[in-house]
């Protein structure tokens, strides 16, 4: 276990001896069982918890969200990422995604993969691609990782290697998700649309690119008001971009929208590790609520569920609810801000708003 941890946070006593016993009978991830193991855990259960390795990546994307974050050298180290897993393992947690900056530029991603995928844990990795040779793909497929996400930005490879500002990363992250589908890795294409991505046509080509090359689904994200767009004004759709992405996805199970009617936090679906050992919402809302090396995970999951940033019941990516313009960008001066910077440096009241409908 990671030192100096405060627990603030016990179940009742019926629930912990129900969920050690079930534990010590099934301390794999097992997705019926691990339905009661969440049941018995509520309210710190949840779906799965991101976990960034480093911040560091070869592209600089016009769109990255993480890119406001400090950067120091005092990242978790290996041994703190295996307990970390291995306590995510023991609350019941089932999927584990592996997110940077560029997860493939940590040398113990395999290890960390084998890690958790043979106590039962479904991983997965998100990637620029550009290190997915034929090698990396067969290693990652040999330690067991269940998905991945490449990020592609436009159908046209020029443009798409202009905005990465990598020549040829077009072509070598297409090639890498043909490794990973030949080795039954799930293999998902992440997409960001702008509004003019989606009226000139290129969301529709690249939704085509992903059918035509046997991607498992697209995932389109649109515009989060995070990262290089902290300053966006209206990071919504027009009504005319939203009925054509609406049309683009149709009733496809093939094309999955996030951020724009969605979020996984009001769900309480997600949680978010930086490579500092930093609790947040998601990887993209840069408030801290406490740091693994301080405090065990679950105490300040449950810290955090609480909080109205995690209740908030507007639609669509909470970066770009006006609770959060509210509350968060026009209390504070972005330019001289640090991030993640703490939640208790803010005050935010309850919403109160219409309640959220169901995703
Ligand atoms: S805040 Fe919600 S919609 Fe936005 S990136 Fe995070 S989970 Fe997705």
């Amino acid at each position: 276990m990671l030192p100096d941890k405060k627990e603030s946070f016990r179940l009742s006593y019926p629930r912990s001896l129900a969920y050690l016993a079930l534990n010590s009978a099934f301390p794999f991830f097992w997705p019926p069982i691990n339905r009661i193991k969440r049941r018995l855990l509520s309210p710190i259960a949840i779906k799965y918890i991101q976990i960034s390795l480093t911040y560091e990546c070869q592209c600089s994307c016009g769109h990255c969200g993480v890119s406001q974050y400090n950067k120091t050298n005092d990242k978790l180290t290996p041994k703190e990422l295996f307990s970390a897993i291995d306590s995510l393992v023991k609350w019941g947690f089932g999927q584990i995604d592996f997110f940077g900056g560029e997860p493939l530029l940590d040398k113990n991603i395999y290890a960390y993969v084998r890690h958790a995928s043979k106590k039962g844990i479904f991983t997965h990795l998100f990637t620029n691609g550009l290190l997915l040779s034929r090698e990396n793909v067969h290693k990652l497929s040999g330690n067991g990782l269940s998905a991945i996400s490449i990020s592609f930005d436009s159908p046209d490879p020029a443009t798409h290697d202009r905005n990465r500002n990598i020549p040829g990363i077009f072509e070598k992250a297409l090639k890498g998700a043909e490794y990973c589908i030949q080795n039954k890795i799930k293999t998902i294409m992440s997409v960001y649309a702008s509004e003019s991505d989606i009226l000139n046509g290129r969301t529709e080509q690249l939704v085509k690119l992903a059918e035509e090359k046997g991607f498992q689904f697209i995932r389109v994200l649109s515009p989060f008001k995070t990262g290089k767009f902290f300053s966006l004004n209206t990071p919504v759709y027009s009504k005319k971009a939203m009925r054509r992405l609406l049309d683009i996805a149709g009733d496809k199970e093939f094309v999955k929208l996030h951020g724009i009617s969605n979020c996984y936090i009001p769900y309480k679906t997600v949680a978010y590790i930086s490579p500092y050992g930093e609790v947040q919402p998601c990887s993209m809302v840069p408030l801290k609520f406490g740091s693994i090396r301080k405090e065990k995970l679950t105490s300040i999951l449950v810290r955090m569920r609480k909080h109205p940033i995690c209740n908030i019941k507007e639609h669509g990516c909470v970066m770009n609810t006006a609770y959060l313009k509210n509350n968060f960008f026009d209390k504070i001066n972005i330019k001289e801000q640090a991030f993640p910077m703490p939640v208790e440096q803010l005050v935010f009241p309850p919403e109160t708003n219409s309640p959220r409908q169901k995703e």
